[in-house]
């Protein structure tokens, strides 16, 4: 889970993993590891979801968390542009340090519809550079399960 402080990334996993979601903002201390097993194509995979903290820091902190990682969840507040940049500086330290690697940007907060100026215009330039983007709330479960099975399936493929 890669996204700069409070875009939903704790949220994502237990909204997945336990099915729940809470209001109250609890910082994610170092890193928290969630396990769900899940079916693909007739097999278990045993997903292990890193779920880190300190991403603004993390420029210069957490890479140790990153490798070895097989895939990346980009999760971006869509309320706050400021979130969708620091994604993008995430994305090339990641890449820059570990190649390329399956990941999706995901729109998170989809439920508060209140997204920034000119948000679908730069959604459409993402996709055309090829990023996959998805969209999710935490809050009402909406494509909740959809993003982790695509990653699973893109890693899987990969
Ligand atoms: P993290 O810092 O990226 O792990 O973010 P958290 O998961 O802790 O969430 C930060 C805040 O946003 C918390 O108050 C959450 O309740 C809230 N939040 C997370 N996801 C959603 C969502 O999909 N919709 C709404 N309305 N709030 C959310
Ligand atoms: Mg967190």
């Amino acid at each position: 889970m890669l996204g700069t402080f409070a875009v939903g990334k704790t949220s994502l996993v237990r909204r997945y993993v336990q099915g729940i979601f809470s209001d109250k903002y609890l910082t994610t201390m170092g890193a928290k590891v969630d396990k769900k097993i899940v079916d693909f194509e007739g097999k278990s995979i045993n997903l292990m979801l890193w779920d880190l903290n300190g991403e603004d820091r993390f420029q210069g902190l957490s890479m140790n968390y990153v490798r070895g990682t097989a895939g990346y969840l980009l999760v971006i507040d869509s309320t706050r542009r400021s979130s969708f940049e620091a994604a993008h500086l995430l994305q090339q330290k990641v890449e820059q340090e570990l190649g390329p690697l399956p990941f999706i940007v995901v729109f998170n907060k989809t439920d508060l519809k209140t997204p920034w100026e000119n948000q679908d215009r730069e959604i459409r330039q993402l996709e055309e550079s090829g990023w996959t983007i998805m969209y999710t709330s935490a809050k009402t479960g909406t494509g909740v399960e959809e993003v982790f099975e695509t990653l699973t399936q893109m890693i899987m493929n990969a």
